[in-house]
This record gives C-alpha cells, structure tokens and sequence, in this order.
C-alpha cells in the first residue's frame, strides 16, 4: 500500500523519487499542470516538490486537501506562503545544504574575476586589444570582506575565504557566530562593515526587511569604494541605487547572479520590462552578470535531492 502520493511540479534530480518509491511513497508527475489546473485536480497528495514555477499562496493550501508538507528543491522560501501554510499544518521543508558549496564557490569566482578583470580582458584579447595596465588588478589579501547573512551560503563563503589573509566582517543580527570555529572572522555592526570593508557579499532571504535592503543609503554609508557580490535574491536589491553608486563610484565594480528584474520562476528575465538601470549593467564592463546559476552545478543537483529526500523521510519516521 502506497504511503501516500508525492506531486513533483518541477524536475529535480531522480534520485528524490528513488528514495521515495523505496520508501512506499507514490511519486505523480504535475510538470506540465497549471497552477489552476493542479488546484483543480488536486487529489488528496500528501507532498508537494517544487523549485519555483509559481508562488504557493494562500488559495493553493486551501484546494490541497490532505497536504502534509512541501519541499522546495533550493534554499529560498519567498516563494512560498510558510504563514499560511504553518495554519493548514503542512510542513514546508527546503535544501540550503544541498547547494551552499556551490553558491560559495561561484561568489568566490565573482570576487577573483572581478578584482582581475578576467571577463573584460579576455574579451579585449579577442577584440584584438592587448591591455596590461588599464586591467591592473587588485589583491584579496589585505582586504576587509563583509558577508552580511550568516546561515548556509554565508558560512560557506567564509569558509572558502579562510585561505587568503583577509578580515571577514560578519553582519547578521540573528545568529552568534562561533568564534571558536572560525577564529577568521569578526561579527560586528552594520556601521563597522560601512567603514571598513573593500568587498561586500549578500547572503540573505528575501523577506519583508531585507526588500531592497540595498539601497541608496546602504552604498552611499561605504567609506571605500567597494567591490560588491548578490549571490542571495534580486530583489534585496535597488538596482537604481546600485547604478547611482557605480556612477558615483561608491561601486567600483558589481557581480550579480540575481537580479531584480527575474521572473518568479528565476527561469528568464522578464522581457517586458527591461528598465534604465538594467540596461545600464548590461551595458557596463564593471558588471558581471549571471542567469541565477550560483546554486546551480551538478553536484548541488543531486545534493538537494538527497537533503529533501532525507528531510522527507524523517518527517514521516
Ligand atoms: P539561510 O537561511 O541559511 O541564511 C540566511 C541568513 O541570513 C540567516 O543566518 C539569517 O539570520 C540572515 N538574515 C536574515 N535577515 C537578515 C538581515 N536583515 N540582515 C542580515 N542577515 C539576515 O539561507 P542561505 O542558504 O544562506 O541562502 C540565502 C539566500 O540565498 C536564500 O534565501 C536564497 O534566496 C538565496 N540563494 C540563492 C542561490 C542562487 O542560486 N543564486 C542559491 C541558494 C540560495
């Protein structure tokens, strides 16, 4: 007899529904049901897998009759209405262990390439343009990093920076950070990040506080000009804000693998709306830009099925 049946509305990597199917679970696949439709249909399923096709909202948990939990293969849950769902009692699990290492290494590459200038010199290479000392580049040893956000993708990226000779600032209000385990590092205030850092990465949800946390006031606070990484949502940004700070040089270079303008389900920029600021960054050489690909190797691939896969069966022990 079936443990109950699983609805996979996004692809993940097989190993999840393996490790279900062994379990006695029934794995259904929903790929191509719209939202409406799936509400519709819904018939008594007591999973959900989602990535990121469309919101969770309010009306959704009501249709899903019998829904026990929802797992969301990545880390961030804004996407997903946790109130609401925590008052019909399903359960909302997500995979931040599965894909911290590689949002960490990507943010590390954005750092070294920007601080070198690999993307625009090898461009210029190609253009036939041989620049040594408009591509100077700059050390991270020496440097103040801030890494504001301390859970998984913070404290992976603070793992990875241990082997330079740099002092890690830590802004996170929520957590204590063990000092014994990373003697690197220092937790401290936003103003001392504004006063000392040269380099700057976000590792935080998106949530009601920190919309736009990123904003005129935050670039115009830095003392030095600075480097800056958004590894973590969009939307925490003002990209406004943030090309007023190139243009001012508060911002001396930016590297983004999120940006404002996503779609919800992160799979394209929304080409309606493609505003001053953006075509700014696309058409500047001190931004780099990726299509959200920080949590995405193929390693995580699979390491974020294992961790729902893991959470799922331990809720149901
Ligand atoms: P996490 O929940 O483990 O850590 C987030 C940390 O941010 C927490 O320690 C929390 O205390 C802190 N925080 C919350 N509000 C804050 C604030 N106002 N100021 C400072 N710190 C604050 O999440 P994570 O796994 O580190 O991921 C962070 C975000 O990055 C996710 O929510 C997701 O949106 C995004 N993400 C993006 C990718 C990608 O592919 N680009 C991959 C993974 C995660």
């Amino acid at each position: 007899m079936s443990r109950g049946s699983i609805l996979f509305i996004d692809s993940v990597h097989p190993k999840l529904q393996e490790e279900l199917q062994l379990r006695g679970f029934t794995c259904v696949d929903g790929y191509s049901g719209s939202k409406v439709q799936l509400m519709q249909e819904w018939n008594n399923h007591t999973g959900l897998v989602i990535r990121s096709r469309f919101k969770i909202d309010h009306d959704f948990l009501q249709a899903a009759k019998g829904l026990k939990f929802i797992a969301r293969a990545g880390a961030g849950m804004e996407n997903i209405d946790t109130d609401s769902a925590e008052k019909f009692g399903v359960v909302c699990l997500n995979a931040p262990e599965g894909n911290r290492n590689a949002v960490a290494e990507q943010a590390l590459g954005m750092l070294l390439s920007m601080c070198n200038h690999l993307i625009r010199s090898d461009r210029q290479v190609r253009d036939g343009l041989w620049l040594r000392e408009e591509n100077r580049g700059t050390e991270i040893d020496g440097k103040t990093i801030g890494i504001i956000g301390f859970g998984n993708t913070g404290q992976a990226f603070a793992r990875k920076l241990q082997g330079f000779d740099a002092t890690i600032l830590i802004y996170d209000p929520y957590v204590l950070v063990d000092t014994d385990k990373y003697p690197q590092i220092k937790q401290t205030g936003l103003d001392d990040l504004f006063d000392s850092c040269d380099m700057v990465s976000l590792h935080v949800p998106l949530t009601e506080e920190t919309l736009h946390m990123a904003d005129a006031a935050f670039f115009q606070s830095f003392k030095k000009p600075i480097r800056f990484i958004n590894t973590s949502r969009g939307k925490v940004v003002d990209t406004a804000a943030l090309v007023q700070a190139m243009e001012t040089g508060h911002v001396i270079q930016c590297a983004l693998d999120v940006i404002e303008y996503e779609s919800v389900s992160f799979e394209n920029l929304d080409s309606k709306q493609m505003p001053e600021p953006m075509q700014y960054l696309l058409n500047s050489d001190r931004a780099l830009l990726t299509p959200h690909i920080a949590g995405w190797t193929y390693e995580s691939h699979l390491k974020i099925s294992e961790v729902l896969a893991d959470k799922i069966i331990r809720l149901f022990a």
